[in-house]
């Protein structure tokens, strides 16, 4: 069976009311399309926002799965009892005719089950009803039944434990109730798209779209050890849509029992293949090693670190956090590669002509020309192949990127031809090949050509897209928490700032710079100097976060809670960095995650960001260690500086290509930072610049900013 483009998996619900978060319908997605999952707060919308994704995909020409985690049938015995037919989908028709669920989740499935039970001997099959509901055709135990003549369990869930029976209607797992309410949904749908949806295994799994069901706790160890979702539904069905993308599906529908127990019962994708599917995810939930809890130590005795040794320390200490995931070329722009891409064809796939013009054999050519060659009827083109030989000594109409047919070799530029539609004349002599392209003389077919770590660029989707490559794994982006320290900031920027106070600039500046790197910005707030709330904010943020960005309280003084928490943590380590504008780099680590403690000065928290931050963040994420691309460029300006600290100056070129700095380097002048558009980089040795002289700057481009 052909591979989908996407996966759908649907956590579904039989909430009574509209209700987002834990216990509510989450819709995980993999393949083309993914995304972070999907909440939803109605069934009804639910199953609108399906269809919608159903005609884009059946539009685009694609496949698509969708697994539910519903049961689509009922022990043996039960569809033909109830409908005459033993078919699943039988009882779906049935359920369609007679639920009815509104657009505020209000629904009959309680009703309808008690008119089931009316139908079957004895008392049951169905059971469990809120409390108060008058339905006597309904108990509200299971050990109330009596005689109804059907098995607990279908033939498939026999194979995943922990499986509620389907005749179960209320509290935890009522699978019970959210079949009712699903089968007669998908009953619906089923019959709008006709032969282009099929549900899997009544149906096959040959369709565009396939309808099946699953179930989430498949995957239940790699759920526990995911990280970062909101609550455990939203990791169980973006980790299943990630491991049936992945999986062999042939081998998950492959009938595993008669086709009339199949029939009847359906059957859950993926039971018995729990090992399998974890084996999927294996790549991308064995989350890398964590940091070593020293990994910041600085040698004792260090005073003052030199900046390049700041880096090389963080360099060593540091390694990628983040695990790989699948996604379409279209999605890649600007994500980091986790493998080396290999060509799936060459470029060109075969030789073709690079210009509108004439082909034929160049050796066929008699002497040094002029040449007249008769012409074969048709022509070659782009999309258009010639079907046949091109005899010796002919010649045929070829049209730019057309394969070469069959006896050309050889293209001579139309500006340079006469025709009269039945004969081509040209001037010799013809260089054999001219005007046409090898095959894979750009990259050959099995050549790596784009190696991990890379970020991938808009040249490298049309480069991955020429040579065949759909899917690319990526590192899942980086987490970056950003958190701002201190009595004085004011987090609301409408609030009425009090004299002592201050707008917090920080936030929205780091939040940003993690957002052009690529990462995803984590906002965790603004914290008052108090310990127990820094200390709340930094477990939320190694819950949530790859990584911590903190502002302010990072120096050793009474006032700098950030650090005295961290070395009451035992990880701190402060880096006393020979660095202007700059302060102590508190590095450190909170529950595993790495924790870099930035300067309050904004203009030393951006110039430490871009300097230490940036390198690191990258290595983190999986790209790498990036050195910023500096030059050299003739000063516009005045300046000595003593030996023993490196300075970064703000900067940016003048009219006549020379480099200006701000006027002052007050860390707290913010307008500095906004008019610069680099920094110029003064070594840590002393230096006396005059105009003129050479110095090194560096463009905030060069930081990916
Ligand atoms: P600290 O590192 O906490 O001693 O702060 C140094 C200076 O930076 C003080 O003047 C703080 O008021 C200022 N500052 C700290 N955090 C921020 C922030 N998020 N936005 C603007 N200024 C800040
Ligand atoms: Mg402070």
């Amino acid at each position: 069976m052909s591979r989908f483009d996407r996966v759908v998996v649907v956590d579904w619900s039989a909430n009574a009311t509209p209700k987002l978060g834990a216990d509510s319908i989450w819709i995980g997605r993999a393949g083309a399309g993914s995304g972070p999952p999907q909440n939803i707060a109605t069934r009804l919308e639910s199953m609108e926002a399906l269809r919608t994704e159903i005609a884009a995909v059946l539009q685009a020409g694609q496949r698509m799965l969708i697994a539910f985690d519903i049961g689509f049938g009922f022990p043996r015995g039960f569809a033909g009892h109830l409908t005459g037919k033993r078919d699943a989908l039988a009882v779906w028709d049935w359920l369609a005719a007679r639920i009815t669920d509104d657009a505020r989740n209000g629904n009959n499935r309680f009703e309808v089950a008690a008119e089931i039970n009316r139908q079957f001997p004895g008392i049951g099959p169905f059971w469990g009803r809120p409390n108060g509901r008058d339905l006597p055709d309904l108990p509200a135990k299971g050990s109330l039944r009596a005689g109804h003549g059907l098995d607990e369990l279908r033939a498939t869930e026999a194979l995943c434990s922990g499986a509620h029976p389907m005749w179960k209607l209320y509290t935890t797992g009522s699978v019970g109730s959210q079949s009712l309410l699903g089968q007669a949904h998908l009953a619906a749908l089923r019959h709008e798209f006709g032969d282009a949806l099929s549900v899997w295994p009544m149906e096959g799994a040959e369709a565009p779209i396939v309808l099946a069901e699953t179930y989430l706790s498949l995957i239940d160890p790699a759920v526990r050890l995911a990280r970062g979702y909101p609550c455990k539904d939203a990791a169980q069905v973006d980790l299943l849509a990630l491991a049936f993308n992945r999986a062999d599906m042939g081998q998950l529908t492959a009938a595993p029992a008669p086709p009339d127990v199949l029939r009847e019962e359906g059957w859950i994708l993926g039971a018995g293949h729990g090992a399998h599917l974890l084996a999927m995810l294996e790549q991308t939930t064995l989350t890398p090693p964590r940091l070593r809890n020293d990994c910041f130590a600085m040698p004792q005795g260090v005073d003052w670190v030199p900046v390049d040794t700041a880096l090389a320390r963080l360099r060593d200490a540091l390694h990628p956090l983040t695990a790989a995931e699948d996604v379409t070329v279209r999605q890649a722009g600007g994500r980091v590669l986790a493998q080396d891409l290999v060509a799936r064809r060459a470029n060109p796939p075969a030789a073709n002509s690079a210009v509108d013009g004439y082909g034929f054999m160049q050796g066929a050519l008699q002497g040094d020309g002029p040449y007249t060659l008769p012409l074969v009827a048709g022509r070659a083109a782009a999309g258009q192949p010639f079907g046949d030989v091109v005899p010796h000594g002919h010649a045929i109409r070829i049209l730019t990127g057309a394969i070469l047919p069959e006896g050309v070799d050889t293209v001579v530029l139309e500006e340079d031809c006469a025709s009269d539609g039945a004969r081509v004349a040209f001037d010799g002599p013809i260089k054999p090949r001219i005007n046409t392209r090898k095959a894979g003389e750009d990259v050959g077919a099995g050549a790596s050509f784009l190696p991990k770590g890379r970020v991938l660029t808009p040249a490298d989707l049309a480069l991955a897209s020429a040579l065949g490559v759909g899917y690319v794994q990526v590192h899942r982006r980086l987490r970056v928490g950003v958190l701002s320290t201190g009595d004085e900031l004011l987090a609301d920027p409408d609030a009425t700032a009090q004299p002592h106070q201050i707008f917090d600039a920080n936030r929205p500046m780091l939040l940003e710079i993690a957002r052009r790197w690529g990462h995803v910005p984590v906002d965790l707030g603004h914290i008052p100097d108090d310990p127990a709330g820094i200390a709340t904010a930094l477990d939320e943020g190694a819950r949530d976060c790859d990584v911590i960005l903190t502002s302010g309280g990072a120096s050793a003084g009474d006032e700098d809670h950030v650090s005295r928490l961290l070395r009451e943590a035992g990880t701190l380590s402060s880096w006393r960095i020979a660095l202007k504008p700059g302060r102590p780099l508190a590095l450190a680590l909170w529950q595993g995650v790495p924790v870099l403690g930035l300067p309050g000065n904004p203009v030393a928290a951006f110039v430490c960001t871009l300097i230490f931050g940036r390198p690191a963040l990258s290595l983190m994420a999986g790209c790498g260690w990036q050195d910023p691309k500096g030059f050299m460029v003739e000063a516009a300006f005045t300046k000595s500086k003593k030996p023993g600290r490196r300075e970064y100056l703000r900067a940016r070129l003048d009219a006549a290509g020379r480099v200006e700095v701000f006027a002052s380097e007050g860390s707290g002048r913010i307008s500095g930072l906004s008019w610069a558009e680099g920094l110029v980089e003064l070594p840590d040795e002393a230096a006396s610049i005059r105009p003129g002289a050479l110095v090194r700057y560096i463009p905030f481009t060069s930081f990916g900013l």
